[in-house]
């Protein structure tokens, strides 16, 4: 049985892949002393505090063919669009007004922009004094230089899944092996990086889950985090069950007790399938939200999965002071103010 002394001894020798599994299969009493010891090591390193950051989505057109994604190459039912500089400017100045310092630029694999593009654009937010994260896929490797110096800082990149097998057939035309080194090659030009699966893919299992932690260990991630597998209209896997949220409040807590100083993020999917989902990864150990700031006209064409549910500024403020956290900035959080 997983109690307080289960837990402490392995916070003190280190989790085993079986205890990892264990954490992952825990019942309902047992996830209850997990989110308990989560919530400790995250008050114990971050002290009782969590961060807003902003994500503007700004392109969707996408080379890649993911089984899950609406945005795969072959989905002719979205308008694809790119957005104006001068707009996603301006959508992270409404960001700073409004107190938040760091700004998620995301967006599909996309060729629609060149890499000076997305430079002047990441160059003219940092100069607001803003922290810029990026999560647009992989690129040339000259250009990771060139939007560092333009002020980027973190890089995002999800391995999705740590099985090499399953990777290749979610994501037709790559390999698991390619990812790993890209995430490696972001962290060798400067960059945090972030990474997480996501959990509920066909044929996955918890095995899979825990060589998901075992590898983000191994990474050594700044950033981890996990999204609950939703369906996409008109993608492969549209009828495919989504995942199973309670395993997925356990892997929140099973990265904050494994990987420890991570940033976690609650994730919107959390929240989608479940009322107060993000108050929940909150309560097992999570730091971060981010509250999405593409414009209302163009979030139907950003179909990660079908009827996204949309964080606001409101809801994530709410959701950090229902969790008996402080708000703050990311740099606060991580000791550079
Ligand atoms: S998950 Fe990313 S890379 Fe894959 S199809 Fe969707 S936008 Fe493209």
């Amino acid at each position: 049985m997983i109690d307080r002394d289960w837990i402490g001894e392995r916070l003190s020798i280190g989790f085993q892949p079986d205890d990892l599994r264990r954490l992952l299969l825990s019942d309902d009493g047992e996830a209850e002393v997990i989110y308990e010891a989560a919530r400790e090591i995250r008050d114990g390193i971050f002290g009782r505090k969590a961060f807003i950051r902003a994500v503007v989505e700004f392109a969707n057109t996408c080379r890649c063919s993911c089984l899950y994604c609406g945005m795969r190459a072959e989905n002719e039912k979205i308008v694809r669009f790119t957005l104006e500089p001068d707009e996603i400017v301006d959508i992270a100045g409404r960001a700073r007004e409004n107190g938040i310092r760091t700004f998620f630029l995301q967006a599909a694999e996309s060729e629609e922009y060149s890499a000076d593009w997305l430079g002047d654009v990441i160059r003219r937010i940092s100069d607001k004094g803003m922290m810029v994260l990026l999560c647009v896929g992989v690129h040339r490797e000259s250009d990771l230089d060139l939007w560092y110096e333009a002020g980027a800082r973190k890089f995002i990149l999800k391995h999705e899944t740590a099985d090499a097998e399953l990777f290749s057939e979610m994501k037709p035309g790559f390999t698991l092996e390619e990812r790993i080194r890209w995430l490696r090659t972001l962290r060798a030009h400067g960059y945090h990086i972030g990474s997480g699966p996501l959990l509920g893919l066909p044929g996955q299992t918890v095995d899979t889950l825990v060589d998901d932690l075992l590898l983000m260990k191994e990474l050594e991630v700044d950033m981890s985090s996990v999204a609950v597998f939703l369906p996409a209209e008109g993608t492969p896997l549209e009828d495919h069950p989504v995942g199973d949220v309670d395993l997925g409040l356990r892997f929140v807590a099973a990265m904050r007790l494994f990987l420890r100083d991570t940033l976690i993020p609650a994730t919107s999917t959390f929240e989608r399938l479940r009322e107060d989902g993000q108050l929940k990864c909150f309560h097992a150990g999570a730091n971060v939200i981010t509250v999405n700031m593409t414009p209302a006209r163009l979030r139907d064409d950003y179909e990660l999965y079908s009827e996204r549910f949309y964080v606001g500024l409101e809801h994530a403020r709410r959701t950090i002071r229902r969790a008996g956290l402080e708000e703050t900035t990311e740099s606060e959080l991580l000791g550079k103010e």
